[in-house]
């Protein structure tokens, strides 16, 4: 029988073979379609007496099924929640038809298997998962701001014990086919070519080889699960753990740790609607429709200009082997590419290596490859002092010094080398790339591709469109930055780009707070408060003093008096304060690093009496001026999309995510009382709060930023 998505055939040895295959799709997702689909089948396999067995499989590559169609949940999150407590138990419903069945069924797994998909094969009598990279088991719901509606809070936790039941859901952790093996969510690991038939043998009576669990393992698992007073220890701590972890500002964790410990031994159905009632509940809160709205932005981000392909890739240039561009070139050659690492100094390519070495290093150390992986990707990397090495690259990526003529001088000499059309990428982080392009033969085939520091650990990349930049070249930076993992947003050519240009005037208002006298601990502690990962002080003195100075110099000649930089940076060039990496900055630093209080040369210098000021005071102002310079960003087509700012800033600053960025946030604040803030702040605290325009005019007609 074969419907659109989902196929059975039944195979001479009486085994029925379910294909999951969702039409024009990359990846297979469970929307209401396939759901149907799947539940005729299993109708249709119950009738079948024929049938000895029943194996799920898919017929994607690299993907069993990636989790539910999460447009039908974005579409639940403005119903009331009874609908969404509809559409848990339906889903349910479905899969209850395959553990109804009499014959055994398997999930043969290969590649992602998340959320529903995870909740599918728990449903089996077995599952079996290849030892590919590709496979990833999972119930990664909690990210998106909800728990597994279809049965996976209950089931899995009762397959592979409390402790790991929690830690998986909790923490939307992803196993490979062999962790989860030896959680006990799998039953055998097997390779690629061997799934469909090792599945077959399976359901038709082998012994899978499962995972023998060890003696301490199951002593804990006896100590904690099987009497309630253990299991109350068990709950108290993990309520703690994920409390101190969540700060209080992601609900569904916890949610999912209250229906785990409620319903752990109650009967199946009672559990089920434990579990379908907190999902209803969770989906329709603002958390979840702001982590589902950075879902949507990030596949947004995705999508290439309509109709361009990016130029193939295979050799990369890397000029300049600093802080930026050793970091480039090994996320590079990580990524499979073969890669010219290129400076004027031997010194500084010698150091560059280093780097890259014992980022390698690192990555076996953690056990994230092998030796002999992490010298092969070294080995892709060739440092050289010679632009004739680099005639074959197709693309070059500049990060050397930030001065123009400097990076013009090197485009002509890769002009000059390179014989074919090239892509020429620069990492700016604040000269134009129009300037860049002026005096170059083919300023089409230039494109900004700013990383941010440290780039191993930042996931975003800005592509910023020169004047002159193609769409053949915007899209080949973005391909390019893809395949390093990274997420991208395409910016305007404007001083700061997105990212810098709204963190600089709110970096440079907790400078100017210390100034007026808040002491600066409580200046970061009201913002980690407010959600971002740390405060805005001790985030300059990370990124370090010096570079923060040359950006807000950039940005101040370029856009005025509010991107002024503020007095105490005076001081900072006098006593040459670096930041954490000089072991002193606007903190000092003990010698593991760790923040010791605010410098005292920097107290020193402070006029204003000591005044403290209310958390809520310190957040309207620091917040509140990046949702202005974020408006003006929009304003002036730096950026065209919302969203898409939004998912900058979440991934390039770590903007608190459950706010879902800083214009989701203005939305939910609403225009309005923006507006009001805002324009009370310009007449107590400076002019650099005045309301841009488009505020102005969101806030009088009651509009938002987004338009759904
Ligand atoms: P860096 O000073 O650490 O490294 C620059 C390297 O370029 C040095 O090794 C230098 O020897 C080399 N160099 C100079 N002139 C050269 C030439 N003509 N040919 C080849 N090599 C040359 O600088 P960085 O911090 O890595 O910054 C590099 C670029 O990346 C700058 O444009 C900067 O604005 C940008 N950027 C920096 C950061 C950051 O946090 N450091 C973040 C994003 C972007």
């Amino acid at each position: 029988m074969s419907t659109g998505s989902v196929q059975l055939k039944t195979q001479a040895n009486g085994v029925g073979v379910v294909t999951i295959d969702v039409p024009d799709s990359k990846v297979n997702v469970l929307g209401l379609t396939a759901m149907t689909e799947l539940e005729a089948i299993l109708d249709e396999a119950a009738k079948n007496s024929q049938l000895k067995g029943l194996v799920f499989i898919s017929g994607k590559k690299d993907n069993f099924i990636a989790g539910a169609n999460i447009d039908e949940i974005k579409a639940l999150q403005t119903e009331p929640a009874v609908k969404s407590y509809e559409a848990s138990r339906l889903g349910k419903a479905v899969f209850a038809k395959i553990e109804s069945l009499s014959i055994p069924t398997i999930a043969a797994i290969n590649g992602t298997c998340l959320g529903g998909g995870c909740e599918l094969a728990l449903s089996c009598k077995y599952r079996i998962a290849t030892d590919s990279k590709s496979t990833k088991i999972g119930l990664p719901e909690t990210k998106l701001g909800v728990l597994p509606g279809w049965g996976g809070t209950i089931k899995l936790p009762r397959l592979v014990g409390l402790e790991n039941g929690v830690n998986m859901i909790a923490g939307a952790t992803e196993l490979s086919g062999k962790k989860a093996w030896k959680s006990g969510l799998v039953d055998e690991v097997v390779s690629e070519e061997n799934l469909l038939k090792r599945a077959e043998e399976i359901v038709l009576g082998a012994h899978p080889h499962r995972a023998s669990q060890d003696i301490q393992n199951q002593a804990k698992r006896f100590l904690l699960e099987s009497n309630p007073i253990g299991r109350k220890v068990f709950g108290d701590m993990a309520l703690k753990m994920i409390k101190k972890k969540t700060k209080g500002q992601y609900p569904a964790p916890l949610e999912a740790l209250k229906v785990i410990m409620k319903s752990y031994d109650q009967p199946l159905e009672k559990a089920f609607d434990s579990e379908s009632q907190a999902f209803g509940k969770l989906a329709v809160t603002p958390v979840s429709k702001n982590l589902v709205g950075l879902f949507f932005a990030q596949t947004e981000s995705k999508k290439m200009p309509e109709g361009v392909k990016p130029a193939n890739i295979e050799i990369v240039g890397v000029v300049g082997a600093g802080v930026m561009g050793a970091e480039i070139a090994q996320s590079a050659a990580y990524s499979g590419y073969q890669v010219f690492l290129k400076d004027i100094d031997q010194g500084a390519l010698d150091k560059g290596m280093t780097v890259i070495r014992n980022l390698m290093d690192g990555l076996v150390n953690k056990k994230k490859m092998t030796r002999e992986e992490a010298d092969k990707v070294l080995a892709r990397v060739k440092p050289t002092l010679n632009y004739a090495d680099m005639a074959e690259c197709d693309l070059v990526i500049e990060a050397v010094v930030e001065i123009m003529k400097i990076k013009q001088a090197v485009l002509k000499d890769l002009e000059e080398t390179i014989k074919k059309p090239f892509v020429f990428a620069s990492n700016t982080s604040s000269l134009s790339v129009s300037e860049m392009a002026a005096g170059a033969k083919f300023p089409q085939n230039v494109v900004g591709v700013h990383f941010f520091n440290p780039v191993h650990k930042m996931l975003l990349v800005e592509i910023v469109k020169g004047k002159d930049s193609s769409n053949e070249t915007l899209a080949t930076g973005q391909s390019f930055a893809m395949k390093l993992k990274k997420t991208t947003v395409v910016t305007g050519d404007a001083p700061g780009f997105v990212v810098n240009r709204i963190l600089t005037p709110y970096l440079r208002e907790a400078v100017v707070l210390l100034e007026e006298g808040v002491p600066g601990e409580d200046i970061d502690k009201a913002m980690t408060a407010f959600g971002m990962p740390m405060g805005p002080l001790a985030l300059m003195d990370e990124v370090g003093l010096d570079i923060g100075e040359k950006v807000i110099h950039v940005l101040h000649d370029a856009l005025g008096d509010r991107m002024a930089p503020p007095a105490i940076l005076g001081v900072v060039a006098e006593k040459k304060l670096l930041g954490k990496k000089g072991g002193k900055g606007l903190y000092l630093y003990d010698e593991n690093g760790k923040r010791a209080g605010i410098n005292p040369d920097i107290t020193a210098t402070i006029k204003a009496e000591p005044r403290t000021k209310l958390k809520g005071e310190i957040q309207d102002r620091l917040a509140l001026i990046m949702v202005n310079e974020a408006a003006r960003c929009l304003e002036e087509g730096i950026i065209t999309e919302p969203s898409q700012l939004d998912l900058a800033m979440v991934f390039g600053t770590g903007f608190a995510p459950f706010y879902g960025g800083v214009l989701r946030f203005a939305d939910q604040v609403g225009t309005r009382v923006v507006y009001q803030k805002l324009d009370y702040l310009s007449r107590v605290a400076g002019e650099s709060y005045k309301p841009c325009a488009l505020l102005t005019k969101l806030a009088k007609s009651g509009e938002s930023f987004y338009k759904n």
